[in-house]
């Protein structure tokens, strides 16, 4: 058995890690993919201290810190349940189960997609899912936020600060979001609010974004924004399918309930990062989080025998 166990090979989980292995403890990380969210990214500049990177070469990085400590890196395998019996016992999909003392849930978390034509090819080419990474990217542009939900609308008085104009598309006939955030929203001079709309299609010029298409569904009309950026905000979903009906708190959408050391309601796992209650969602908040649980976990440790 392991002391620590990472579920999770992103920023949390590799920041988890390495806290965890620097106690001189046995600790592995069993992820699907490493890098998580971060390998779907373009340019990063708000890591601090590393004014502009890239997705793929900070997982890089990521990865190359995590070895130097000896960590076990067990990627693509994806785990499907988690139970306790004196140890934390997590079973993967492959049949297989992994022991330890302690685990750290980091399984992050990922966008909801509009399921259109072209938002794949178009993704990190003009569609975006976060405002606070990509805004500045579109500084002086027309950009359209999809869903009137809070995040979207605060994504849209986030980007009115920065582009030069928001057009919001709601596919219900009312908005969702706060009362506050819509006064706000209403009041500023370059928010459009467009509702009983569907996007059908986003649209490129071969290399970026130029518009989308919705219908109007009071007429069926079909009609087009002319953006060069589309912000996605139409919910961010946890991927902690895999411990519903363990017991591990979630909250009503799915986010794993934490204290301030990381513990869930299962003592001896712990969890950070996007899959957790944690407000804000970003690289260095993960790590942060993830360096957090560890700590809570080897406190854990300390206290508790072996079984
Ligand atoms: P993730 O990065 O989501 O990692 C989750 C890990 O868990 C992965 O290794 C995954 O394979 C694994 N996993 C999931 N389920 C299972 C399972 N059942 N079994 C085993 N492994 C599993 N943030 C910024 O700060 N700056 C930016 O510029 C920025 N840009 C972004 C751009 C895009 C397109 C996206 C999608 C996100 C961006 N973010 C940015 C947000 C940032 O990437 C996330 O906040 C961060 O990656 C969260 O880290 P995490 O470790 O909690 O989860």
């Amino acid at each position: 058995p392991y002391d620590v166990l990472v579920v999770g090979g992103g920023p949390a989980g590799a920041a988890a890690a390495i806290y965890a292995a620097r106690k001189g403890i046995r600790t592995a990380i069993v992820a699907e993919r490493f890098g998580g969210q971060v390998m779907d990214t373009v340019g990063i500049e708000n890591f601090i201290s590393v004014p502009y990177t890239e997705g793929p070469k900070l997982a890089a990085s990521l990865e190359q810190h995590v070895k130097q400590y000896g960590v076990e890196v067990i990627t693509e395998q994806r785990a499907a349940a988690i139970s306790k019996d004196g140890y934390v016992n997590v079973a993967l999909a492959s049949g297989a189960t992994l022991k330890s003392r302690a685990v750290i849930l980091a399984t992050g978390a990922r966008w909801r997609d509009l399921n259109v034509p072209g938002e794949i090819e178009y993704r990190t080419k003009g569609v975006a899912y976060c405002p606070h990474c990509d805004g500045p990217f579109f500084k002086g542009k027309r950009v359209a936020v999809i869903g009137g939900g809070n995040s979207g609308i605060e994504a849209a008085i986030d980007l009115a600060g920065i582009v030069e104009h928001v057009t919001v598309v709601e596919f219900a006939d009312t908005l969702r979001a706060d009362d506050v955030l819509q006064k706000k929203a209403r009041s500023m001079g370059n928010i459009d609010i467009i509702m009983s709309a569907r996007t059908t299609e986003v649209i490129g010029d071969g290399s970026r974004v130029v518009g989308m298409d919705y219908e109007d569904r009071t007429t069926g009309e079909i009609k087009r924004l002319n953006v060069a950026g589309i912000f996605v905000q139409i919910g961010l979903v946890p991927n902690t399918e895999f411990l519903k009906g363990s017991e591990i708190a979630l909250t009503r959408t799915g986010e794993i309930e934490i204290d301030t050391k990381g513990a869930t309601s299962l003592p001896g796992v712990y969890a950070a990062g996007d899959a957790t209650t944690v407000p804000f969602k970003q690289i260095i908040i993960s790590m942060g989080a993830g360096a957090t649980a560890a700590l809570g976990a080897f406190d854990y440790l300390i206290r508790h025998q072996a079984p």
